[in-house]
């Protein structure tokens, strides 16, 4: 068999590649509180930077790790280089974080059976625990084959009470949008910032789906797309807007687009944001852009990334809402569609208009 996986040389860590448990026993109970002089544990979290320096990677911590990404063998270098420095910016801009596992997926069904092989091989490798039954593909539960026909994009998270290795997978498929599309430039900033919301939970599920799991309420609510889903548009198209050779007034644009589809749909039904789904007539994803807008607008986006997520998981999503933006999910939820009924010129006004050149000053 030819070597179909591209590798990206990444960091090399003594976490990766060990079966041993994660050591968080308190070596350091005995130590002076005001200052030890001991050397200090190497952690099972250190890693050797790309540059050479010492860094960790773990769980809610930024990171020096890179990606490891990995891609079918009918995808070019080139879907593969795009996909590495759109996952960079995102990443430059929100923070590195990890460990990431990226696989592009092609139009091959094939290759990516060959890909679904190869993944399993490597956690099986990489977790004692991983269970080849239920982790690796199978007739009920395509890994990547699905991409084929379906296209999409999507982070999964493997921070699991029965797993060692935790980890997030970013999955990106050639079909749609094509690497081609400028679309495929803001989803990957999408998908990104999934990986900072991810990161800034540190609950574990089990690994029965139908088990309450805290990291989806923390996401905004379980099968609830508008806080996730609203946030990661939201952020990877203000984002793009701002890229070199994005065309003026991209974001005001986009914006606009969101609100014509979707403000008459959702003002005349009465199922609150919060509650929409993903099989909801009206999209979550566009209304829930839009409050995330409003709420940046109103708070400023260093009181959403600085303060609401560095304090959601201790808080919780409820408290770390109100703590951070002075009124409870509801009552913002309530100011949003009052907001959202005024005609779409008013809603528009919080976008202002933009442009990238900067000699205009
Ligand atoms: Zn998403």
């Amino acid at each position: 068999m030819t070597l179909l996986i591209s590798f990206l040389a990444g960091c090399v860590g003594n976490g990766n590649d060990s079966d041993s448990q994660p050591d968080d026993v308190g070596d350091n109970s005995n130590s002076d509180p005001g200052g030890s002089t001991s050397e200090p544990e190497i952690s099972p979290n250190a890693i050797t930077c790309p540059d050479g320096t010492t860094g960790t990677l773990e769980w809610r911590v930024v990171t020096c790790a890179e990606p490891k990404i990995f891609k079918t063998s009918d995808v070019s270098n080139e879907t593969f280089n795009l996909t590495i420095e759109w996952y960079s910016i995102g990443a430059a801009e929100w923070g590195n974080y990890g460990p990431v596992e990226i696989y592009i997926i092609g139009e091959d069904v094939d290759a990516a059976k060959e890909l679904e092989d190869f993944y399993c091989e490597r956690h099986k490798d990489l977790d004692s625990n991983w269970n080849e039954e239920w982790d690796c593909a199978n007739e009920n539960y395509q890994i990547f084959t699905h991409y084929v026909d379906d296209g999409g994009a999507a982070i999964s998270t493997f921070k699991r009470s029965y797993l060692e290795y935790d980890f997030m997978m970013m999955t990106m498929s050639a079909k749609y949008p094509s690497p081609e599309e400028d679309d495929y430039k803001p989803v990957t900033l999408h998908e990104y910032f999934h990986i900072f919301q991810h990161s800034h939970i540190s609950d574990e599920c089990s690994e029965n789906s139908r088990d309450t799991c805290e990291r989806d309420s923390k996401m905004g609510g379980k099968d609830k797309p508008w806080f996730a889903e609203g946030g990661a548009e939201f952020m990877a198209q203000s984002l793009y807007s701002t890229q070199d050779g994005v065309r003026d007034n991209y974001l005001r644009d986009v914006m606009k687009h969101k609100l014509e589809i979707s403000q008459d749909d959702y003002n005349s039904q009465n199922v609150s944001l919060d509650q929409l789904e993903y099989s909801s007539q009206v999209n979550a994803y566009d209304v829930g852009a839009w409050f995330i807008a409003y709420l940046v607008h109103n708070e400023g986006v260093e009181v959403f990334l600085d303060g609401f997520y560095e304090e959601l998981d201790e808080l919780g999503f409820d408290a770390a809402f109100e703590k951070n933006f002075n009124k409870t999910k509801n009552e913002y939820l309530s100011e949003f569609d009052t907001f959202f009924q005024q005609h779409a010129e008013d809603v528009l006004m919080i976008i202002p208009e933009h442009s990238n050149n900067s000699e205009e000053g």
